[in-house]
C-alpha cells in the first residue's frame, strides 16, 4: 500500500513552509513560467530552498509546469524542467505532452487534471505512457475512481478542498473565447463567477442577473475515508492563488482528519514529523463561497453558489430591527470587534462592513447601507481566529529515542529517529564519578530533552552509564548539537528518492480523432498523439481558433436540475418543491400553485433553447442532455 500524502498548495516560498510546518507531505508550485497560475511564479532560487525544507521531513515538492504549450515555447520549458530538477523538485506536474517527445530529466511525471482523467481508458494510457500518477478530473463520481482504480496502477490524487472549475476539467475555452485569456495557459479570467441573466428562447427572462455558473467550493472532509478505501493516494487542496492564513488553516484541518482516518483504517503518511498547529483550524473561516462535496457521491448534493462568487461567511441571524448606527439579531451572535460582517441588500447584492463594537445582540458596525430588517447576516472575517493563526508559530518535530552511553574515552550520544535512522555523536572526556547520582542523572536528561530549534524531539530517553557521571551542561549541549547535526544529514543520505527516466512508446491512445479540446497546441504534442495511433487532430482553440458556435464548457453542473426542470431530478427522487435557494426566479413565471406543486417551482418549462446573457449583452446557449444522473450542459459561444 503506497504511503498517504496530504499535498497542498504553495503561491510562494513562504506559502510553501508553512504548509509544510502545518503538516503537508508535499506540496506544489509554480515556476515563473508556464505554472497554470501566471499570478504565482516562483523563482528557481525559492523553488530550491522550498525543496531543502520540505526534504529535510521527507516531504516533496512537484513544479507545476502544466500550461500548453506553443512551439516556440516547447525548448524554453524543457530547459525549465531540467532547472527545476537541478532545485531539487520531486517530480513534473505537465498538460502537454508535447514535452514528451523531447529529452526530460529523470522526473516522476504527473498527469495534470488539465488533461482530463476521467476514465479507465485514458487513465490506463497515461500509466502505459509512463506517467506515475493521475490527477483526476474533479467532477467525478466515487464509482468513477472505483473504476478507474480497478484499471490501473498508478497513484491516484483527487482534489479534497478549494475551489471547483464549472467545466469538466481541461475542456474550458470560455475565457479564452470572451477575452483571449487562456485557462490552459494560466490566464483564466474567470467568466464563470460573472453575473449571468437566463432567458428562454423567446428573450423572456427565467432568472435575473445571478451568479449562474459558479459553483460552491469542495469540501470532502467527511469523505476521506471513502476517498483512501477507493484507492486514492494523494488528497490534493486546491488553491495556487490562496494566501498564507488559509493555507495553514486548511492544510492544518486536513491534517488531524486524514491522521484520524490512518489511526483508524490503517496506512502511513508519506512524510515524517509530528506537527503543533497553535491554532485551532476550522476551515469555515477562511475563504468559501459555500461547501460542497460536489457530485463525490452523485448527483443531489448542493452545488451551485449563484449569490455571490465571494466569501460570504459563517450564517449569524437575521436582522431584528435597524438602528440609526446599529442593527439588531435575532440571536446572540459571536461576534467582536475588527469582524467583518456580509449582507444581501434588496437588489440582491452582497455587502459587507466592519464591525466597530457589539453590545449583546446590538451590532455597531462601520456602515449600514441597504441593510433592512430580516435580512441574513454572515461572518467572513474571525478577527480573534485570524489573530491567533498569524501570531502561532506551527512546529513540526521528527521523533527521536535518544540514548547516552559510556564509550572507552568518554560519553556518546545516540539517536535513532522515526524512520529508523541513526546517528551517533560522541565526546572525549574524563569521566568524573557524580557525588549525587540521582541529580546528575537528572541533570543529564533534562539537558537532552532540549533539542529546541532543531526538527527533532526525543521521544525517549536512555542513560547507560556504569557509574553516575558528572557532566557539564556545555558538554551535554555540545553533543546535542553535534547530533542533531549528524542526524539531519543522515537523514538526508538516506531520502527515498525516485528518479525516473521517461521512455517513449507507441501503445494506443484510447481515440483515433481529437478535438480542439484536447488541447494540442504544438507539433510535438501532434506528433505524440500520432504516435499513439491518433489520425485525426483538430488544433487547440489557442491556435486562433473561431469559436463562435463552439461548446466552451461542457459541464455535469446542470441549471435545470437547479431549477428543479431536469428530468432526472424526478428519477433520483431529489428533495422537490422548494424554490432553489438564491436563483431570482423572474416573478411573472411563478405561481402560488407552482411552488407547491412536485416537480417544479416555475409553472411551465421556459421553452428551450436557454441562453445566458452578461452584463455586456454577450450570448451564451445551453444544450442540455438530461439523463438519470447523467446530466450534461454544454455552453455555446456566440450561437
Ligand atoms: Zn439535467
Amino acid at each position: 500500500m503506497p504511503a498517504i500524502e496530504l499535498l497542498a498548495p504553495a503561491k510562494d516560498l513562504e506559502t510553501g513552509m508553512a504548509a509544510i510546518n502545518c503538516g503537508a507531505d508535499a506540496v506544489y508550485v509554480g515556476p515563473a513560467r508556464f505554472g497554470a497560475r501566471e499570478a504565482a511564479g516562483n523563482s528557481l532560487a525559492d523553488i530550491e530552498r522550498l525543496a531543502a525544507y520540505a526534504h529535510r521531513y521527507w516531504g516533496k515538492v512537484y513544479a507545476a509546469v502544466n500550461t500548453v504549450l506553443r512551439d516556440d515555447e516547447i525548448e524554453a520549458a524543457v530547459g525549465l524542467c531540467h532547472d527545476l530538477h537541478r532545485a531539487g523538485v520531486d517530480g513534473l506536474i505537465i498538460q502537454d505532452v508535447g514535452l514528451l517527445e523531447c529529452s526530460l530529466p529523470p522526473l516522476p511525471l504527473l498527469a495534470s487534471t488539465q488533461m482530463h482523467n476521467h476514465t479507465p481508458e485514458r487513465v490506463a494510457f497515461l500509466e502505459k505512457t509512463g506517467f506515475v500518477r493521475a490527477i483526476l478530473a474533479r467532477e467525478l463520481e466515487l464509482d468513477q475512481i472505483r473504476a478507474i482504480r480497478a484499471a490501473t496502477t498508478l497513484e491516484l490524487e483527487v482534489f479534497i478542498h478549494g475551489a471547483l472549475c464549472v467545466c469538466m476539467s481541461g475542456q474550458c475555452t470560455l475565457s479564452y473565447a470572451m477575452g483571449g485569456r487562456s485557462g490552459n495557459r494560466g490566464q483564466c479570467a474567470q467568466p464563470c463567477r460573472r453575473g449571468y441573466a437566463l432567458v428562454d428562447a423567446h428573450g423572456k427572462e427565467v432568472v435575473s442577473e445571478r451568479h449562474l455558473l459558479s459553483l460552491r467550493d469542495l469540501n470532502l472532509t467527511p469523505h476521506l475515508g471513502d476517498l483512501l478505501a477507493a484507492g486514492v493516494s494523494s488528497f490534493k487542496i486546491e488553491g495556487r492563488l490562496k494566501n498564507k492564513a488559509y493555507v495553514m488553516n486548511v492544510v492544518g484541518h486536513y491534517r488531524q482528519a486524514l491522521d484520524h482516518i490512518l489511526s483508524a483504517q490503517g496506512g502511513r503518511k508519506a512524510s515524517s514529523g509530528a506537527v503543533t498547529l497553535g491554532f485551532e483550524p476550522n476551515p469555515d473561516k477562511t475563504f468559501n463561497r459555500g461547501y460542497t462535496r460536489y457530485f463525490l457521491t452523485g448527483r443531489g448534493a448542493e452545488v451551485a453558489s449563484p449569490g455571490s462568487p465571494k466569501h460570504v461567511g459563517e450564517p449569524l441571524g437575521r436582522v431584528a430591527a435597524v438602528g440609526r448606527d446599529s442593527f439588531t439579531l435575532d440571536a446572540p451572535a459571536p461576534l467582536g470587534s475588527g469582524d467583518g460582517i456580509t449582507f444581501y441588500d434588496r437588489e440582491q447584492k452582497l455587502e459587507g462592513s466592519t464591525v466597530n463594537r457589539v453590545q449583546g445582540k446590538t451590532v455597531f458596525p462601520q456602515r449600514l447601507d441597504g441593510l433592512a430588517t430580516g435580512a441574513r447576516v454572515f461572518r467572513n472575517h474571525d478577527h480573534a481566529f485570524a489573530k491567533q493563526i498569524a501570531q502561532s508559530r506551527p512546529s513540526r518535530k521528527i521523533g527521536v529515542a535518544l540514548k547516552l552511553r559510556e564509550t572507552p574515552q568518554g560519553i556518546a550520544l545516540v539517536a535513532t529517529d522515526e524512520d529508523g535512522i541513526h546517528a551517533e555523536a560522541s565526546l572525549a572526556c574524563d569521566k568524573v564519578v557524580a557525588e549525587k547520582p540521582d541529580k546528575a542523572r537528572a541533570s543529564v536528561e533534562q539537558s537532552l530533552a532540549k533539542l529546541g530549534d532543531t526538527d527533532f524531539a526525543a521521544t525517549t530517553i536512555a542513560v547507560e552509564w556504569a557509574t553516575p557521571l558528572h557532566l557539564a551542561p556545555a558538554q551535554i549541549n555540545g553533543l546535542r548539537r553535534a547530533l542533531a547535526e549528524a542526524l539531519a544529514a543522515a537523514r538526508a543520505q538516506s531520502r527515498p528518492v525516485h528518479e525516473r527516466t521517461f521512455i517513449p512508446n507507441d501503445v494506443p491512445f484510447p481515440a483515433t480523432k481529437l478535438s480542439y479540446l484536447a488541447n494540442v497546441l504544438n507539433q510535438k504534442a501532434a506528433a505524440f498523439y500520432r504516435r499513439h495511433g491518433v489520425v485525426d487532430i483538430e488544433p487547440a482553440a489557442e491556435s486562433g481558433l473561431d469559436l463562435a458556435g463552439h461548446t466552451v464548457m461542457t459541464t455535469r453542473y446542470c441549471l435545470k436540475y437547479e431549477l428543479g426542470l431536469c428530468p432526472s431530478r424526478e428519477s433520483t427522487g431529489a428533495e422537490e418543491g422548494t424554490e432553489p435557494e438564491g436563483f431570482q426566479i423572474a416573478k411573472r413565471d411563478r405561481t402560488p400553485a407552482a411552488a407547491l406543486s412536485s416537480s417544479s417551482v416555475l409553472s411551465t418549462p421556459p421553452p428551450e433553447p436557454w441562453f445566458l446573457i452578461d452584463d455586456e449583452g454577450r450570448r451564451l446557449r445551453l444544450d442540455f442532455r438530461c439523463g438519470q444522473r447523467h446530466c450534461v450542459m454544454e455552453v455555446v459561444y456566440k450561437p
